[in-house]
């Protein structure tokens, strides 16, 4: 670990991978010869036009996606979507359908309901999201404009292990906190967003890979910028970009790519999973996985411990032993480990062998 660091099991915004922050610091003062930092610099300078399209071009690279899908950067946070999906797409004729499987999943759901355009077709709350649900529980209505899932649950530490089938129903998906995981078949999804402060950059862009035909024709009684064409046909620099949070997003996917791309993502994050989860099995009970093992998240690895004292105690000693940001959502409680793409596996490693010395002295 680089002196100074911690290991950050933060859920967002996260850990970067450290060669990306260096990179950044490098040519912080002075950006591509310009004499001017990539804070500093205009949004319409050849210089930045360039990190643009790079960002765009490796985006598409890394999903496999071909001319008919276009990325946009917007802003608002993923919140935002929540609501600029039904403004754009849904009308009580044709509704936003939603798979309920967490507390994002919801958020976005009421944004649809509160415009009278949104129904509900599958749902695990009443099971208390253990579980995202499963294609056989799905109830898809082939009127809707859209099914709408959240492809991992950050808070509850679920994720999707199957592409939903919608009957030709376009799909969208908040991959806020997967986004670039792992591979995955990305022509099955219509209309995928994340906020990119999880695993992709800091807070501040709106990562949004579409199918152009969604993009082109957006209802004008809408104000412009909560359009998606405004954003497709101006190249997401109708207004000011967050330039900083796309240099950023842009250095982050040439690193996956450097890396080996999404299959080495997946490797590492599928390895660095296993020796957190292993830790909570073989543990004898003492600590007890949130999530059911057919919907475990690779990326948020969620547990709770015998009593809330020792949850407290173990948060203040995981911070002794450089390990940070283990607490869970309120929400839920206990414990939350975020092993995004960035984790390097000693990361993960320190936290099982915590795990187990404090499980030793306390059980
Ligand atoms: N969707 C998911 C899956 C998230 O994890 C989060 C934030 O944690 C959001 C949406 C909300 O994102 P934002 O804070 O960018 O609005």
């Amino acid at each position: 670990m680089e002196a100074g660091r911690v290991y950050n099991f933060n859920p967002g915004p996260a850990t970067l991978p450290l060669e990306v922050l260096k990179e950044a610091q490098a040519e912080f003062l002075n950006f591509n010869n310009s004499g001017m930092s990539i804070l500093e610099i205009s949004h319409r300078a050849p210089q930045y036009a360039a990190v643009h399209e790079k960002a765009k071009q490796d985006i598409k690279e890394l999903m496999g996606l071909g001319d008919d899908y276009e990325v946009l950067f917007c802003q608002g946070g993923a919140s935002q979507q929540f609501a600029m999906i039904p403004l754009n797409f849904a009308t009580k004729e044709h509704p936003g359908s939603y798979v309920l499987s967490g507390s994002f999943a919801e958020k976005a759901y009421k944004e649809a309901e509160h415009l009278g355009v949104g129904e509900i077709v599958a749902s695990s709350k009443e099971t208390g999201y253990h579980h995202v649900p499963q294609q056989s529980e799905l109830k898809i209505d082939r009127n809707a404009a859209y099914v709408h899932v959240c492809y991992n649950n950050t808070i509850y530490g679920t994720e999707y292990h199957y592409i939903p089938e919608t009957n030709g129903v376009p799909l969208f998906a908040d991959m806020s906190s997967d986004m670039l995981s792992r591979p995955i078949d990305f022509h099955k999804f219509d209309f995928i967003y994340a906020g990119v402060q999880k695993n992709l950059g800091p807070a501040g862009v709106v990562l949004v890979v579409a199918k152009k035909s969604l993009l082109e024709n957006s209802p004008e009684s809408l104000p412009t910028m909560f359009r998606y064409s405004t954003f497709y046909k101006k190249d997401s620099l109708y207004n000011t970009p967050p330039a900083f949070c796309i240099y950023m997003v842009g250095k982050v996917a040439a690193w996956i790519k450097s890396q080996g791309g999404l299959e080495e993502m997946a490797r590492r994050n599928e390895r660095k999973a296993k020796v957190v989860y292993d830790a909570i099995d073989s543990s004898n009970g003492f600590y007890r996985g949130h999530a059911d093992k057919d919907s475990r998240s690779f990326m948020n690895v969620t547990f709770r411990l015998p009593s809330e004292e020792l949850e407290k105690k173990f948060i203040a000693e995981a911070l002794t032993h450089q390990l940070s940001g283990v607490k869970g959502h309120r929400s839920v409680g206990g414990m939350r480990a975020s092993i995004y793409n960035a984790m390097p596996y000693e990361g993960a490693v320190a936290l099982a062998d915590f795990m187990e010395k404090f499980r030793k002295e306390n059980a």
